[in-house]
């Protein structure tokens, strides 16, 4: 196949592009900031989700990915088709892009993301199911009889899967990830401390002081947010434990999401799983402590993959040269002829 490899994961959270002979070329916040007036993109990634709760009336800050599935088509494309034209711009030939989907995608939502990926100045496009790329990026010799369990938490949606024999055998997702978690301190703070604080405060809260369980030395941070009676700014300590219990609840869930796949599973994954365990991937699998809820929970040993946050990305990449398996998985490159756009 002719011109270059470009591989795309579009998170609810981070959106990571790749690139033959490149690497990692970007890895920003999955957030978009208009110009009110104008209809201009103001600013991409970082810049937009700093300004997200700052912004003034003249700024519309958008996330175009919602629990993993494109949400604003339009701004994709407008991304997409910026980062294109900015690593590829300069060549002959249009590059090919390796897209990430959900596990739960099915073959409309495929061909969006081939119709979306080949108007944004890809020449073929492929979708490619997240959690067989993230069992890749982990390492995992997914072409090996014996079944490993993926479970990728991101930040809008879980997908979790069981691979085998280079094959997706059995997967399931459920809404609940890192969001889901943010949305719950930010609700904690609000009912327990009566203070409003933002999505950013939140995620912060979670990332220095989030846990799985009862820490044996508690750690708290000085938070700043709104008073919810008066509307003043006020401080107040939010602790390790008022973390755990505000996210407790959504972790069982996901635990629970585990056991009802593992009860689908047939009984001689269920002894592959067992042995080789369950891996987690994703960023929210840097919450501390996940690997042991999750292994107490189901039963099943199970470790965080070095670098979680980038497994899929980087099993994309590799994926990218592994055509057969990409085939065995029924992905396949497709140019906007083949999908059928030109003949109308
Ligand atoms: P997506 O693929 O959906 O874009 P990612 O795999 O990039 O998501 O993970 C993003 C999620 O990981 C966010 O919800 C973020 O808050 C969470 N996250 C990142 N670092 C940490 C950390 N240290 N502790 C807990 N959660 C984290
Ligand atoms: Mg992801």
């Amino acid at each position: 196949m002719i011109g270059t490899s470009i591989c795309f994961d579009p998170g609810t959270s981070n959106m990571t592009l790749w690139v033959d002979g490149k690497g990692i070329v970007t890895s920003e916040p999955s957030v978009i900031a208009y110009d009110a007036q104008t209809g201009k993109i103001s600013a991409i990634g970082k810049k937009a989700y700093e300004m997200t709760g700052r912004n003034s009336d003249w700024i519309d800050i958008v996330r175009p990915i919602k629990d993993g599935s494109f949400f604003d088509l339009q701004t994709v494309q407008s991304v997409l088709s910026f980062y294109i034209q900015k690593l590829c711009g300069n060549k002959v030939l249009k590059p090919n892009i390796l897209v990430s989907i959900p596990c739960s995608a099915n073959t409309v939502d495929k061909r969006t993301v081939i119709d979306l990926a080949t108007s944004s100045g890809a020449a073929r496009a492929c979708a490619v199911d997240e959690t067989l790329a993230a069992a890749v990026g982990a390492g995992v010799d997914v072409n090996s009889y014996k079944g490993t369990l993926i479970v990728d938490i991101g930040g809008g949606i879980t997908d979790i899967s069981v691979i085998a024999k280079g094959l997706v055998c059995v997967s399931s997702s459920i809404k609940i990830a890192g969001n889901t978690f943010d949305d719950a301190i930010i609700s904690f703070a609000k009912k327990e401390k009566e203070l409003i604080i933002g999505k950013i405060t939140a995620e912060n809260l979670k990332k220095e002081l989030g846990c799985t369980s009862f820490l044996e030395a508690e750690i708290a941070m000085r938070t700043v947010g709104k008073d919810i009676l008066t509307g003043l700014p006020k401080e107040t300590e939010i602790t390790s434990v008022d973390v755990f219990m505000s996210i407790r609840e959504h972790l069982e869930s996901i635990a629970e999401e585990i056991r009802l796949l593992l009860e689908k599973t047939p009984p001689e994954l269920s002894a592959d799983i067992f042995e080789n365990g369950l891996i987690i991937t994703g960023g929210s699998a840097k919450l501390k402590g996940i690997d042991k809820f999750l292994e107490y929970r189901t039963g099943v040993p199970a470790r965080i993959a070095d670098e979680p946050e980038t497994c899929v990305i980087r099993g994309l990449a590799k994926l990218s040269k592994a055509k057969k398996l990409l085939e065995r998985n029924a992905c396949f490159y497709k140019t906007r002829q083949e999908l059928g756009y030109d003949e109308y």
